[in-house]
This record gives structure tokens, sequence and C-alpha cells, in this order.
């Protein structure tokens, strides 16, 4: 008997339609970009499906037929030429790889592109065409996700990350596998059943009352061996299309009765709660007074909204003058993207004195940019940070000091960088030549990844929203295309329903 075949592809970023930072290729190229055979052996946070598959199926003896994996950084919509030459470059390979009886995908499952507002809706469905209903599709998702009727429809099923730091994105790709492989040995038939939570929120889960909730799904899962996932769908509420909004998945065993009525008390426990998930946050007043009279540091601020992770640029300036307002010393700010800064003053070198302009030029609401006399300290050419397991790149970076009009330092440091990147790491600061831990307050750019490694260091962590450099309030954000019947654009989306 000839080994069982499996094709496995990826394609994924997060869309923030409100962001100006168009996707090309060549940020694909820029982020992770691996045709056939050329993923690495370690996976980033999409392509876990790809690393997993080619153990899983080593294991059994099958053959897995990679297509290309990619990934681009989050920002805002894909161009029209990326999405369609990635799309149809997986499409040309699946089809080449034929035939197979499984097609596994890494997807986020957030990807807007120029001309479709479902791009992995439009990969399912165009890959169901091309195998045929017999054949098992799937794809492990990242909870920030749309989950549109267009992909529920193509898939058998699908696998979201449970955490908030997503921590367990290998596991999932596990748990994604092990259902794949159990289908294909005839064990179990997987069914999907979905509730729409007709609602949007954010739900951290290193905090209650979302961590009870993810405890709860694994324990079912652990108990019930008819429930083969669960998975929370948190919904991304930068991204302005129709389907946005938080929904429950239920992968049973064959029982669609049994799925449908998990997914809907779920999703009831989603909805009581709905308000309480979000971490509570200050303004950037109270945030910057706080940390000022603490007693003890590093205090972390996190610019919770302007988080590159989130699409946006990362060069919001709101916290900062507040920092400098109220007179704060023994400040590291990292980091403020302004790849224009950092030319200035790497071509300035170390030691130089100058005038700058940085920060806030790439939206509205993020504050002016900032000009002050500074002080290079450090230019890295190429700075990058740990994030768990793996290295997010993020120079040429300067640090600088900013300073008083007599030219005496005002004790708030700032690093500069060029590449976009959420601050996950103590890491960003000890490669600029600053001990974080020596520091009263870090003011760093990251909504909730940032916690793991901060944590240990952190004396107290405050979640600041400063200016408005996201769309982070969905009561009022300015959507053309997210549905008024969910909550909170409206009160009670279920009218008179119980
Ligand atoms: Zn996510």
């Amino acid at each position: 008997m000839s080994p069982r075949r499996i094709f496995v592809a990826a394609l994924a970023t997060e869309t923030n339609t409100f962001s100006p930072i168009v996707i090309d290729r060549r940020a694909f190229e820029a982020s992770l970009y691996a045709p056939p055979g050329r993923h690495p052996a370690t996976p980033t946070l999409c392509t876990a499906p790809v690393t997993v598959g080619r153990r899983v199926c080593a294991e059994r003896g099958w053959e897995l037929i990679e297509g290309t994996a990619a990934w681009a950084d989050p920002a805002g919509l894909v161009s029209r030429g990326a999405h369609e030459s990635l799309r149809d470059e997986i499409l040309d390979q699946l089809r080449a790889a034929l035939p197979v009886e499984a097609v596994v995908f890494g997807l986020h499952g957030a990807m807007v592109a120029q001309g479709c507002l479902d791009p992995e809706g439009d990969l399912l469905a165009r890959a169901r065409e091309i195998v045929g209903p017999g054949v098992l599709i799937c794809a492990e998702l990242d909870p920030h996700s749309h989950l549109t009727a267009k992909r529920v429809a193509a898939a058998d099923f699908f696998v979201a990350f449970k955490e908030f730091p997503h921590t367990d994105f290998v596991d999932r790709a596990e748990d994604l596998w092990r259902i794949v492989a159990d289908t294909l040995d005839g064990r179990v038939r997987p069914v999907m059943c979905v509730h729409d939570c007709r609602m949007i929120d954010v739900f951290p889960t290193s905090r209650q009352p979302m961590r009870g909730f993810v405890d709860t799904m694994m324990a079912i899962e652990r108990d019930d061996p008819k429930v083969l996932s669960l998975s929370a769908i948190h919904g991304f509420m930068a991204g302005d299309v129709p389907e946005m909004g938080t929904k429950m998945i239920a992968v049973t065993d064959g029982d669609a009765d049994l799925g449908a009525r998990l997914a809907r008390e779920l999703s009831e426990r989603l909805f009581a709660n709905r308000g309480h998930h979000i971490m509570p946050a200050m303004v950037e007043t109270e945030a910057v007074a706080r940390a000022m009279a603490a007693e003890a540091g590093p205090v972390v601020i996190a610019d919770m909204w302007d988080n590159p992770g989130g699409g946006t640029a990362g060069d919001a300036t709101v916290l900062l003058r507040e920092l400098l307002a109220q007179g704060a010393t023994g400040v590291a700010v990292g980091t403020i993207w302004d790849p224009i800064a950092v030319q200035l003053c790497s071509v300035a070198g170390e030691g130089a004195e100058m005038p700058l302009r940085f920060g806030g030029k790439s939206a509205p609401m993020t504050g002016e940019p900032l000009d002050a006399m500074v002080r290079v300290l450090s230019v890295v050419p190429d700075a990058e940070m740990r994030f768990g397991e793996s290295r997010v790149p993020f120079g040429p970076a300067a640090r600088v000091a900013l300073l008083r009009e007599d030219g005496s330092e005002t004790g708030i440091e700032v690093i500069l960088n060029t590449v976009r990147a959420q601050s996950f790491d103590p890491s960003l600061f000890s490669v600029m030549g600053i001990e974080p831990s020596a520091r009263k307050i870090l003011a760093i750019k990251s909504t909730n990844h940032f916690y793991a490694a901060f944590a240990p260091i952190a004396a107290r962590i405050i979640y600041c929203s400063a200016g408005k450099p996201y769309p982070n309030d969905p009561a009022t954000n300015p959507y053309r295309l997210v549905r008024d019947d969910i909550w909170p654009r409206c009160e009670n989306p279920f009218g008179g329903e119980t």
C-alpha cells in the first residue's frame, strides 16, 4: 500500500484595516517566506502545522507534501498582488500534489486584502474546489481572527490557540494533527459546530475570567472522549469586515448535538462576562503619576494600543510627552518607530548631541512628532530581542537621551527603531546597553504579549490607554462593514431572546 499523502501550507498575517501600512510581497519575505521544503525547523506563530506535520508524518511513514509557508508581521491591508500571487502559488502546489487525503493549513484568520475581505475563506473554498468533498481540510487559527461562514463551509474543522499571550501555538498544532491522524486512520469523524457570541471583546488568558474559561475548555476536552477540540475565536476588532466578532467552535467525534450544545453554553458564558475580560487600563496622566509614586521599580507601563503586533506603526508619542510633562526620571522607552530619526542618529554617531524630531508621523491621534535635543548613546545596526525561543529583529536602532535646554539629561532615554516590532522582552533594552531592572520606569509598546517576559522583572505592570493609535472601542470605532447587532455596538444583540 502506498503511504498516505497530506498537503500542508501556511498563509498568514493580521490586518488592521485602519492601519496606513500596506503589506506587499516584500513584507512577507522580510518576515517569513519559505518555498516548499525550505521552512526552518522552528515554527513562527502560524506555521507550526508545517513543523509538527513533518514529525507526525515521519513517525507514521506518511508523505507530507509541503507547499509555501508565508507570514507577514501585522500591519494594514495586504496588496492585491501579494495576496493573489501567494494564494495561487499555494493552490498550484496543491493541484500538483494530487491525489492527497488531507489538506492542512496554518492560517492566522484576520487577513484582509485589497479587493478581498475574506482571503482565508477564499483560499479554503478554492482548495475545496480542487480536492473535492471527500478530502479532509483543516487549519490552525489565531483566535484574533474572523470566523466567516465561507470558511466554516469549506473546512472540516479548525483548532485555534487557546492562550493569549499565544504560548500554545505548537500545542494546538499537535491537537490539529492528532485529529487529522485519528480521522485518516478511521478512529474519529470530526464534526464542527459554531456558535456566534454576538459580541466583541479582548480576552487575555493571563487573568480572570478568561483563565478559568480556558481551563474549563481543556477539562472538557480531557474528560469527554467525544470532544475532539474546543476553541474560542476572540475576534479582531481592528478588522472592519462584516463577520467580525467572537465565536465558539466545538469539534466533536460525530456528535453534532453535543457540539452545538457545548458551543452554545460556552458562548453564553463569554457573553455573560462581556466587558469584564479586558485588562483594566489607565489613561496616560494617571499611569505616569502612579508609576512615579511607586516605591520600587521597574514599573512597566504598557502603551497597550500602540502595539505594532496589532498592526499599528508604534510611533505614538502621547505617553512619552506625559512622562516629560510630569518630570519622570529613570525612564527607558522601548521603542518608538522612526527610521528617519535612526538614520540621522546613525550618521551623527555615538556621543553626538543634536536637535531631533521623531515619532508621531504615521497616523492621527498618536501625538505630534517630538522635538528635542538628544545625545546619541548607542547605535546598533542589527538590534534584536528575544521572544521565547525565537528572535525578533528591530534594528537598525538608536538609543538617545533627551536633554534639557541647558544640556543636562532629563532622565528619559528612548530607543528608536527601524523595523516595527512589538515590545516582547526586556532584552530589547539590554541589547541597546540599558539594564532594564535598574530603571524606575520602562515604557513599552505591547497589548499583552509582553507579559510573560516582563512580569518576572516588574515591580508593577500598568496597562495604559494613551491616545487612539488603534480602533480600541468597538462601540464607537468608525466601522463601515462590521454589523451593528453585536455587543457593545448594541446593548442587547439577542433582542427578546434568552
Ligand atoms: Zn492573536
